[in-house]
């Protein structure tokens, strides 16, 4: 398992769309254990594929909070198939925008569908953090961030300063 950089905004490839898994290969595999490894060092409860450079609709995610009583979770072309009418709004941060953190609004409950690293397909309903953690993930895949949700003023605000950041690390 090997720990990888993390892709930090204003990159460009938190943008693209990504594609799916065609097949559960050794590559997989590896990108799976990859992604733990990084998303449990970081620490984060989520991490999407493209966040470490890779653009293929996976996930991984753990929101047991417990060292002692980890809960992988591996998550291949997962997707929502049902949302509540009501919201709930949670404090979100996110690994590619470090150490910021605001309150978004999205649906309560959801019901998900994905592929376990077995190749099984797994339908699972969600509320609470779980539920907030797998939308998080899943826009990754659409090239969404939490920031999106924010108003424009707040967007622009955070975008200014992880650019003026680059600047400053690209002159370094
Ligand atoms: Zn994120």
């Amino acid at each position: 398992m090997t720990i990888r950089p993390l892709v930090i905004i204003p990159d460009s490839k938190l943008r693209l769309i990504s594609e799916p898994v065609k097949e559960i290969t050794s590559e997989i595999r590896q990108l799976a254990d990859d992604m733990l490894e990084t998303m449990y060092d970081a620490p984060g409860v989520g991490l999407a594929a493209i966040q470490i450079g890779i653009p293929v609709r996976m996930v991984t995610m753990d929101v047991s909070k417990s060292e002692d009583e980890r809960q992988p979770m591996v998550l291949i072309n997962p997707e929502i198939l049902w949302t509540s009418e009501e919201k709930r709004i949670y404090e979100e941060g996110c690994l590619s925008i470090p150490e910021y953190y605001e309150e978004v609004e999205r649906p309560d409950r959801v019901r998900f569908r994905y592929m376990d690293l077995q190749g099984e397909t797994v339908e699972q309903d969600a509320d609470g953090l779980l539920a907030t953690c797998v939308q998080h993930e899943i826009d990754h895949l659409n090239g969404v961030l939490f920031i999106d949700y924010l108003s424009k003023l707040k967007r622009d605000r955070v975008m200014t300063k992880f650019k003026k950041a680059a600047r400053r690390e690209a002159g370094a």
